[in-house]
């Protein structure tokens, strides 16, 4: 029986994105080798021994657990949320356990989420068709502190866009201008009608005097690149959820 890591489940909001504001169940997978020098979510870099399901009743569960434990516990609290959404951590770094993961959760008819750093193709391709949505967290060097993965990137975004798809690049007051250009170009170069969204760094939550003036002027920039351009803070911070 396939087992996986699991960090936490939960009910929130989508806070990032085209979806922002939608209710959904959130599986986030334990582990993630990036390492990030500003990962948001550093303790779903490590596979734990335990993980939290979130609902009326907290309960911690063993890891790795089996799939089928894992949906006995989750479809309750599914309920009639339109979604359901794996982040991480990363997800594709657990292709099995997610292929099984899905393909058991696909007969509750909810719409799937899949949020990742965008790089594991050949294991996006594997778990596609049973994927409604891909949000594709595109790393900048300023954000994980290592080149553009362009040529990952660029083949897994060439297999996203056979779904609704979209890239979000998170930008600190760090962040070049000619990093964020780059990422714009190699979305532009896949030929998709990609959703780019400019998402302010969480540890930003006041941003210095003139950064919001910037990220607007950034976005008026990037409008040159691609059709469709955002800029879109964390909602579920801002309304204190997770
Ligand atoms: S890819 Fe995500 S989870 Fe992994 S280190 Fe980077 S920010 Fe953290």
């Amino acid at each position: 029986m396939l087992k996986g890591y699991v960090d936490e489940v939960f009910v929130s909001v989508q806070g990032e994105g085209p979806l922002v504001g939608t209710p959904m169940l959130f599986v986030r997978f334990g582990g993630c080798v990036a390492a990030c020098e500003h990962c948001d979510t550093p303790r779903a870099r490590t596979r734990a021994s335990q993980f939290v399901i979130r609902g009326p009743k907290a309960e911690v569960v063993p890891n790795p657990v089996k799939v089928a434990d894992l949906t006995a516990r989750v479809e309750p609290l599914l309920r009639n949320l339109p979604y359901f959404a794996v982040t991480g951590g990363e997800p594709l770094e657990q292709p099995g356990f997610l292929s099984l993961l899905l393909t058991r959760l696909s007969e509750t008819g909810k719409r799937v989420l899949l949020e990742t750093r965008g790089q594991h193709y050949r294991e996006l391709a594997e778990v596609l068709p049973r994927v409604d949505v891909i949000a594709v967290d595109v790393k900048l060097p300023s954000f994980s502190g290592k080149p553009l993965p362009r040529e990952e990137t660029k083949n897994f975004l060439e297999i996203a866009k056979q779904r609704t798809c979209y890239v979000k690049v998170v930008v600190g007051p760090d962040t070049e201008e000619a990093e964020v250009l780059e990422a714009a170009r190699l979305v532009a170069d896949v030929r998709g009608r990609i959703p780019f969204v400019v998402q302010p760094r969480r540890d930003e939550s006041t941003p210095p005097p003139g950064e919001s003036e910037r990220l607007l002027a950034l976005a008026v920039r990037l409008t040159d690149t691609l059709d469709d351009v955002r800029l879109i803070p964390q909602v579920h911070r801002a309304l204190g959820l997770r």
